[in-house]
């Protein structure tokens, strides 16, 4: 056994069913978890369900 920090990560995100969103401040459109979901692409957290 080996503690592999992506691969648990990968199947918690699996678990928590990831949503549509897109940023409102640049337009891109990504996976988010969780209430307070940033843009990966301009950190901003203004974005809406798509
Ligand atoms: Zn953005």
């Amino acid at each position: 056994m080996c503690s592999v920090g992506d691969a648990f990560g990968i199947d918690m995100a699996e678990r928590l069913n990831p949503k549509e969103y897109r940023c409102k401040d640049c337009g891109n459109e990504f996976k988010g978890i969780g209430k307070n979901v940033l843009c990966p692409a301009c950190q901003s957290n203004t974005v809406e369900l798509a």
